[in-house]
C-alpha cells in the first residue's frame, strides 16, 4: 500500500529491522477473504458494530482509497478464479463473442497471460494499450457479482440491477460494496509493432512493424537530417502480451515523496490552431515549472453495442492523457512539502484545466486534493451517482476520499496538511 496516505509510519519490513512503527492509517484488522460468506460476514460486522470497513486488491490505489486507521479490511487477492469462454451471450443479447469470467483478485499479467494463451486479447485498466482500439476496461464488462453494503450477494447486468450495473462501470472505487467478480469482452490477438527508446515504448496495438515503421519514418528522417541517433530498438510481436511483458517498463507503486495529477486534453485543443499553440505552452510550462510529466495519446471510444455507463465522457474525446506530479526531497521540510503540493492543486493542475475548459480528468491517477472532483471524475453524472449511492449505501460504509457521497464524511487531525492522509478517525460532517 502506498506509505503517503498511512502518515508516513514505517513500512512492516523496517519494523522487522528494529525501527519504531506505529499502524497510522493502516487498517487495525485485515481478512484475507476467499468466499462469498466471509466477505458478507465481515461486511455485516463492520457496519453493525460501526467499524470502518476499507477494501483492498493489490494495494496499488494512488490515492489511498484502500486504507484507514482502524479499518477491517477485506484482502480480495485470493478470489482468483477465472473461466475463458468462447462463445458468451450477454443477458440483454447485445453481445455474443469471447469473454472472460475473473475473480477481483485475478492480476494484469495473469489477464494478458491467459488471453495469450486462449489467442485473446484483453482490455485491462481503467486506461489500456489497447483502450484506443476497444474502449476503457469498464466498458467491456458485461456483468459483475457483487455483495453490497447491507450484505446482499446478486449479479448486475444489463437486466438486473441495471442502475447498479450502470454506476460501477466507471463509478469508482470502494463505493458500491465488494465485487468478488466480472465477466468482461475479450477480443481477437492482435500484432504489435513500435520501438524502445531509452527503454520507454512508443508503439501501436494492432499494426505490424512493417507498417508502424512507415508511419514514423517521418520522424526517423528528421531525426537523420539533424543528426540525430536516438538508437531505436523496433520489435514485433504478435500479440500484447509479449509487447507489454517484454517492452513496457516496470513502475514502483508509491512512495512517499510524489504526488500527481492529471487531464484529460480533447482533441480540439489539436485541431484548433491557436488552441494548439496555447496547449504546447502551457503543458511544456507545467514542466518547466518543477513537474514531472507521464502522457499517453490514448483514448477510450465507446465499444459498439456497450451500453451507457459512467465512464468519464473525456476519455472518449481525448488525445493527451496527461499526469503531472510533484517530488520532494525525502528529507523536505513540512513546508516545502506543502508548498510544491498547493502548486500542484492551485497551480500547474489549474494552467491545464484552463485550457480544457469542460473536459475531466482520470479518477484512478487523479488529483487527490482537487476541489472540484465531482465534475472533474465524474462529469455531469454525478448527481445520479449519488442517488444510486444513497439508495445501495445509506449508511455509507463504503468510503473514500474522492468516491460518490464521500463529501458527506472527513479524517481527524488532518488540520494544516498538504494532503488527505488516512491516519485520523472517519467523522460525519454533514447529511
Ligand atoms: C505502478 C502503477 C501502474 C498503474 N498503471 C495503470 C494503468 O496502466 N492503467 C490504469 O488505468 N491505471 C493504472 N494505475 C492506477 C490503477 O488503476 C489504480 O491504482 C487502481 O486503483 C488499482 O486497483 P487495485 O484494485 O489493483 O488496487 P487497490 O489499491 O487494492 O484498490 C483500488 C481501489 O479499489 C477498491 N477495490 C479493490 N478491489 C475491490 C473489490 N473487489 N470490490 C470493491 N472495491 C474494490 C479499493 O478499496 C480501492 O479503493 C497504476 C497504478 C500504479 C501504482
Amino acid at each position: 500500500m502506498s506509505p503517503l496516505f498511512a502518515g508516513a509510519t514505517c513500512q512492516p519490513q523496517n519494523g522487522a529491522l528494529g525501527e519504531q512503527c506505529t499502524l497510522g492509517g493502516f487498517p487495525e484488522y485485515s481478512v484475507n477473504v476467499t468466499s462469498v460468506a466471509q466477505i458478507q460476514l465481515a461486511v455485516n460486522f463492520a457496519r453493525m458494530r460501526n467499524i470502518r470497513l476499507v477494501v483492498r486488491n493489490t494495494g496499488h490505489d494512488v490515492l489511498g482509497r484502500n486504507t484507514g486507521k482502524g479499518a477491517l479490511s477485506l484482502w480480495t487477492h485470493h478470489l482468483d478464479d477465472s473461466e475463458v469462454m468462447d462463445a458468451y451471450d450477454s443477458a440483454n443479447g447485445s453481445y455474443t463473442g469471447p469473454a472472460f469470467k475473473m475473480g477481483a483478485g485475478v492480476l494484469a499479467h495473469e489477464m494478458h497471460e491467459a488471453a495469450e494463451k486462449h489467442g485473446y486479447t484483453a482490455v485491462r485498466g481503467g486506461l489500456s494499450p489497447v483502450s484506443s482500439l476497444y474502449g476503457m476496461a469498464a466498458d467491456q464488462v458485461l456483468s459483475v457479482d457483487i455483495i453490497t453494503p447491507e450484505d446482499h450477494f446478486f449479479t448486475a447486468d444489463d437486466t438486473q440491477s441495471i442502475n447498479l450495473f450502470w454506476a460501477i462501470r466507471g463509478g469508482g472505487a470502494a463505493t458500491w460494496g465488494v465485487a468478488t467478480s466480472m465477466t468482461v469482452r475479450v477480443h481477437e490477438k492482435i500484432a504489435v509493432g513500435g520501438y524502445a527508446w531509452r527503454g520507454k515504448p512508443f508503439m501501436i496495438p494492432g499494426m505490424a512493424l512493417r507498417d508502424f515503421k512507415k508511419l514514423v519514418q517521418p520522424l526517423l528522417d528528421e531525426w537523420e537530417a539533424l543528426s540525430v541517433d536516438p538508437k531505436l530498438e523496433f520489435f514485433d510481436e504478435d500479440n500484447l502480451y509479449s509487447a507489454w511483458k517484454k517492452h513496457f517498463p516496470t513502475v514502483p507503486v508509491g512512495g512517499t515523496t510524489a504526488r500527481t495529477a492529471n487531464r484529460l486534453l480533447p482533441r480540439k485543443n489539436w485541431v484548433d490552431g491557436e488552441l494548439l499553440k496555447k496547449t504546447i505552452k502551457t503543458v511544456r510550462s507545467v514542466v518547466e515549472d518543477g513537474a514531472f510529466l507521464v502522457h499517453y495519446n490514448i483514448n477510450g471510444p465507446k465499444p459498439e453495442g456497450a451500453s451507457e455507463n459512467v465512464v468519464n465522457p473525456a476519455w472518449r474525446d481525448t488525445m493527451m492523457f496527461n499526469i503531472i506530479g510533484v517530488v520532494w526531497d525525502a528529507d523536505a521540510t513540512e513546508e516545502e512539502i506543502a508548498t510544491g503540493n498547493e502548486k500542484l492543486t492551485g497551480d500547474l493542475s489549474q494552467r491545464l484545466k484552463d485550457i480544457s475548459p469542460g473536459a475531466g480528468a482520470y479518477n484512478n491517477e487523479g488529483d487527490l486534493m482537487d476541489l472540484e472532483w465531482q465534475v472533474s471524475f465524474y462529469s455531469q453524472k454525478y448527481d445520479r451517482l449519488l442517488a444510486i449511492k444513497k439508495n445501495i449505501d445509506p449508511r455509507d460504509l463504503f468510503w473514500a476520499p474522492t468516491a460518490v457521497g464521500s463529501e458527506g464524511w472527513a479524517i481527524g487531525n488532518q488540520e494544516n496538511v498538504p494532503f488527505i492522509s488516512q491516519d485520523g478517525r472517519l467523522c460525519r460532517v454533514s447529511v
